[in-house]
């Protein structure tokens, strides 16, 4: 069965983030459990968390169809101290925060180079980061998200997300969340029936679907291997609506949170009726 969701609104509290998934009808969700903008946020209060926990329940959203994602700051592959330590902390509060809402994954990019280190040393810097957080928290896995190598990012290519997962201890809380645009954007193709099966071929060979936690859907405005992030809405860019059929067909991707990032969001409701009526 497919879970397909959107990344919600935690605005006035992150116990509103199920109620306004139930609103468009999503079976999964993603949302921010501080301001993503911000280094610094308060801390979640009792209230926050038992609302919160409460408002899943009613709504029935389990927390393996729930994908939070972390802030948009943080860079575990830092290359200066300062910024390296600033970011390691500020991980480490987010996976705190997944564990205080009994949350079991957390979503984040992997890291920057800034184009000062060699992107080997930065998915070294990523791994070293990942196990710290990991060894102070339980039951938390850190979900890797393949990026479109806009900039200096690392983890566009499979091999990147493999080499941080070879460095990574406890391969039972480390995955990854395929962003549809991102894997457009970084010249892996999803657009025709063998392209697409190319790429779920090349993702299992070298890092291995087992560790498929979960997927943004998010349609692409720019071309194939163009290494620019930008989302459009799902069959309106250039990825187009025969890779959404053919996701939503695949049974390798059932019971994982599926999230749609597209742009305007007053269209995620619709976009999940699209999507739920493609299943075959
Ligand atoms: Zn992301
Ligand atoms: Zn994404």
């Amino acid at each position: 069965m497919k879970y397909v969701g959107a990344h919600v609104s935690a605005s006035g509290g992150v116990e509103n983030a199920p109620l306004n998934a139930k609103e468009i009808k999503a079976k999964s969700f993603a949302l921010f459990t501080k301001n993503q903008r911000q280094w610094k946020s308060k801390p979640l209060t009792e209230e926050n968390i038992n609302l919160f926990k409460q408002n899943c329940k009613t709504n029935k959203y389990e927390a393996k169809h729930i994908l939070p994602h972390d802030s948009y700051l943080i860079n575990l592959g830092h290359p200066g101290k300062d910024g390296l330590k600033r970011s390691r902390d500020a991980f480490l509060d987010e996976m705190q925060r997944c564990e205080q809402l009994g949350l079991i994954m957390l979503n984040f990019h992997p890291g920057s180079s800034l184009g000062k280190i060699f992107p080997e040393k930065c998915l070294k810097l990523i791994a070293e980061s990942i196990n710290i957080a990991l060894n102070k928290t339980k039951n938390v896995t850190a979900v890797i998200e393949n990026t479109a190598g806009q900039g200096n990012n690392v983890g566009y290519t499979f091999e990147h997300i493999s080499e941080i997962i070879s460095m990574v201890e406890d391969k039972t809380r480390v995955g990854v969340c395929l962003d549809t645009c991102h894997c457009f954007a970084a010249g892996y193709d999803l657009s025709t029936k063998e392209n697409y099966e190319q790429t779920f071929r090349e993702f299992d060979k070298i890092v291995s679907l087992q560790y498929l936690r979960g997927m943004h859907l998010n349609d692409s405005k720019k071309d194939l291997g163009s290494r620019i992030d930008r989302h459009e809405q799902i069959g309106k860019g250039k990825i187009g609506l025969e890779a959404f059929k053919m996701i939503m067909n695949d049974d390798r991707l059932d019971n994982i949170p599926m999230i749609l990032e597209t742009p305007d969001n007053s269209k995620w409701a619709k976009e999940i009726i699209l999507l739920n009526k493609l299943v075959k």
